[in-house]
């Protein structure tokens, strides 16, 4: 089906933008990558007056390390965290998501923060966003301000950009050292929607306990839902089976899902469960003999 009629305008700054949304209000979105917002306009489930192209603004399409945070800007494309040497070495937790988002055709053109503002419930950066405490710059026609990702995620395909308002980046801070992270999927075959998906970074310290623990899980709620009682658990201890298996069952229970052609509420509930266990074993065993020792 074709999209409803709309009116094009292709912004080629950040002001460009905000001029274009100001102007037209609620009426406008941000095109950026289109692989989620077209095909919802050929279905007719969105029917925006105006589209803002900010593809055009390239000062946006930038991956840097900046004051302890890898900074993703608005244009920068899925692909380039998985094609950067820096993410693969210091971000494990984003290399391993870089990974299996989508298919590599549309990696090459969806965005991060394309994927952020869309907060579809069954998208992988928002999980992986909450799991390594990302924040969002958001900049509105009077003000730019910081949204950690806690906050941002409001509900499906719901987010704290408000009207008249453009995410300009995400930063994801910089883990420190013994800082190890996984990310775990189950899909009905490659490039499809997560089913469940679980993003998890632990960073320890020098005995081998948990000083911080980020733990998240997709597609088994209205949003991308944080762990926070298994965080909570790993931190100060020293992984164990026995530990890890708590852990998965804090993830059962915050899990929320909807039976659909993907799986049944108890396959995905367990699931939520099991592929936290796995990531969690991912970052213990990344972590070398200090960390997990038992496993
Ligand atoms: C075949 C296929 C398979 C896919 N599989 C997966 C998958 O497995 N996992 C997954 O996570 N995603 C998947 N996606 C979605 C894909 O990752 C999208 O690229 C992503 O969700 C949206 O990014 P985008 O840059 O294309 O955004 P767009 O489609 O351009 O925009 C999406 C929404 O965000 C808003 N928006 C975009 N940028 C901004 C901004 N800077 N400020 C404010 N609002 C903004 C738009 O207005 C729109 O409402 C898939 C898509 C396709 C087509």
């Amino acid at each position: 089906m074709f999209p409803a009629q709309f009116t094009y305008e292709r912004a080629r700054s950040e002001d460009e933008a905000l001029a274009v949304l100001a102007k037209y209000g609620a009426d406008a979105r941000i095109l950026a990558g289109g692989q989620s917002l077209i095909p919802a306009m050929r279905y007719r489930l969105a029917r925006p007056g105006v589209l803002v192209d900010i593809n055009a603004i390239t000062a946006l399409e930038y991956l840097e390390e900046r004051d302890g945070f890898l900074s993703v800007g608005a244009t920068a494309r899925d692909y380039a965290l998985e094609a950067s040497a820096l993410v693969r070495s210091h971000y494990e937790l984003l290399a391993s998501a870089s990974r299996v988002v989508a298919d590599p055709v549309v990696r090459q053109t969806g965005t991060v923060v394309g994927s952020l503002c869309h907060n579809d419930p069954s998208g992988d950066w928002p999980v992986a966003a909450l799991a390594a405490r990302a924040q969002i710059v958001v900049r509105g026609p009077g003000a730019t301000r910081l949204v950690s990702a806690d906050d941002f995620f409001v509900d499906s395909f719901t987010t704290a950009v408000n009207e008249g308002e453009m995410a300009i980046e995400v930063r994801f801070p910089k883990p420190p050292p013994l800082t190890y992270g996984s990310y775990h999927k189950i899909e009905r075959k490659v490039g499809d929607f997560a089913t469940v998906c679980a993003g998890v970074q632990l960073t320890f310290d020098a005995t081998g306990r948990v000083a911080t623990a980020g733990i998240a899980i997709g597609a088994v709620g209205a949003k991308a839902l944080r762990v926070v009682d298994g965080e909570m658990m790993m931190t100060g201890n020293v992984p164990t089976d026995e530990l890890i298996a708590e852990v998965m069952q804090a993830a059962k229970r915050i899990a929320d899902p909807v039976a659909d052609n993907r799986g049944s509420v108890d396959y995905k509930r367990e699931m939520a469960g099991v592929l936290v266990g796995r990531a969690l074993r991912d970052a213990c065993r990344l972590s070398g003999p200090q960390g997990a020792k038992t496993l």
